[in-house]
């Protein structure tokens, strides 16, 4: 029998090594009444947020409607690198978009980390913000050439992005694993819970509302209006029926932005059929002592690497080793198990010796088939951003821009991604089996590749 998958069901909230160093949530409540706004956002991730926030500077009336705690999805739970690129390299998308409309989502997704850092410069968000760059190794043959070919094409067009090589890896990297990698200075890493409070607190000082445990349960077109049947939890999310009052509550609104991305429920036909929900799984360890820390990625950057399975580690601010590691994929929330990034580093960083861990969360990450984020009109006046693939700091954060702009009538042609119909995937319902096998798959080829590429430990 196939696990049908409730994202919205999880109980955990965001890690505290995230929200206890976050600043204080700004001002939000439940929504009571039927008020009135111009636009309204279901979701406080980054594509919501940003969007209220776009808004509100542009000085339209903006609610959002959240059914938990500002970035309690996704975004709260995010390993923190803010990435210029989507899941697929550059070809692949100007295969996808063609040349002209290719270019406009390579260079818009390549400025979204100045996006990023710029909101947090000028809102002054205290998130961890560095904007070090990227490292990603390459563990394998296959795994080079991908990155030397985004190497040059960047370095074709100034971008600050460069191979590392042997001892230059190893010193950025702070391990003799990896032969070479790719250093982007675009990027960089963050707290992304604080990310998104810092955002929320922007967007309610430019005029924003926010309400928080307002899960909404309906949306219709009334009255030349939309109405969002929304309300205070009863105690549980994400159902038809929930709340205290039956449905009777909500806003109308004139328009209506849905940024649930993984999270999406029934909310409008066939949107969450169009999204595959992968679960991903961060750890954290306790503060390494001073001499240990100061060897690994000494440079403040985050390290992925080439592998199909993504596996990221950085060092965050207080000495605490972060990693990710492969985990189930789908299923409820599985129970802490650090065998696999435990492994994965110290292999990794032989220096560390035993790893005291501390904590493990996870969260859903929206996939798509092509790989690439979706935005719709489900009708007039109603938009969905979504799919990041994994890559949403940036991209959602461009997206909520979108978003916003398309609520204020701009057209596809000023835009960066085109309107799309929802393409709902005959095999949604069997998804969990088939990324699951597909990432036994991978495993094993990455596997492979390890013992015949990087050195022995
Ligand atoms: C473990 C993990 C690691 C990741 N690492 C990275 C990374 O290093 N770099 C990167 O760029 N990206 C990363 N991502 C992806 C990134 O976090 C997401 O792409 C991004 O946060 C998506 O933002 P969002 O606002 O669209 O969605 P979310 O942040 O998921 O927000 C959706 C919100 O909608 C709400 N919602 C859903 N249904 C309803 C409803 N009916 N009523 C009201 N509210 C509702 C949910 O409660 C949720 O808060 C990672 C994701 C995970 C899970």
């Amino acid at each position: 029998m196939m696990a049908m998958i409730e994202p919205l069901a999880d109980r955990a909230d965001p890690p505290a090594v995230y929200t206890q160093a976050a600043p204080p949530a700004p001002p939000t409540s439940p929504l009571t009444g039927r008020p009135h706004v111009v636009v309204a956002v279901i979701g406080a991730g980054f594509t919501g947020l940003s969007a209220a926030l776009h808004l509100a500077e542009a000085g339209v009336d903006v609610a959002v409607l959240e059914a938990k705690e500002v970035g309690w999805g996704a975004s709260g739970r995010a390993f923190g690198q803010v990435v210029p690129y989507l899941k697929i390299g550059h070809r692949e998308i100007l295969r996808q978009y063609g040349p002209e409309r290719g270019a406009r989502v390579i260079n818009a997704v390549a400025a979204g980390p100045d996006l990023v850092f710029e909101l947090i410069a000028r809102h002054g968000i205290a998130c961890w913000a560095v904007q070090t760059g990227l490292i990603f190794a390459a563990h394998a043959p296959a795994g080079r050439r991908d990155l030397e070919s985004r190497t040059a094409y960047w370095q074709d067009r100034g971008a600050p992005v460069e191979m590392l090589e042997g001892a230059a890896c190893a010193e950025a990297v702070g391990s003799s694993l990896y032969a070479a990698a790719s250093l982007d200075r675009r990027g960089g890493n963050l707290n992304p819970f604080a990310y998104a409070r810092g955002l929320a607190r922007a967007a309610v000082a430019a005029g924003a509302v926010i309400h928080t445990r307002t899960p909404v349960r309906g949306i219709s077109r009334r009255d030349g209006c939309w109405a969002v049947d929304a309300g205070a939890d009863g105690g549980t999310t994400g159902g038809a029926t929930r709340g205290t009052n039956g449905g009777t509550e909500g806003l109308t609104a004139n328009a209506v932005l849905l940024a649930t991305n993984a999270y999406t429920g029934d909310l409008w036909p066939g949107l969450r059929e169009s999204i595959i929900p992968l679960r991903g799984h961060g750890f954290v360890s306790a503060p390494l002592s001073d001499n240990v820390r100061r060897s690994i990625l000494p440079g403040r950057q985050s390290l992925t690497d080439t592998r199909r399975l993504f596996s990221g580690v950085r060092m965050l601010p207080d000495g605490r080793l972060h990693g990710s590691a492969y985990g189930p994929i789908s299923g409820p929330e599985p129970a802490a198990d650090f065998r696999r990034v435990d492994g994965r580093v110290r292999r990794l960083f032989p220096q560390l010796g035993a790893v005291q861990w501390d904590a493990a969360w996870s969260g859903w990450v929206a996939m798509t088939p092509d790989h690439v984020p979706r935005v719709h009109e489900l009708a007039p006046g109603l938009w969905a951003g979504l799919g990041y693939n994994g890559r949403g700091i940036a991209a959602a954060t461009l997206m909520g821009r979108e978003l916003a702009a398309r609520a204020r009538g701009a057209g596809d042609d000023t835009l960066v991604f085109p309107l799309v119909p929802v393409r709902k995937l005959a095999w949604h319902r069997a998804a969990p089996f088939l990324a699951g096998a597909l990432a036994k798959w991978y495993r094993v080829l990455d596997v492979v590749e390890e013992l015949r590429f990087l050195p022995k430990r």
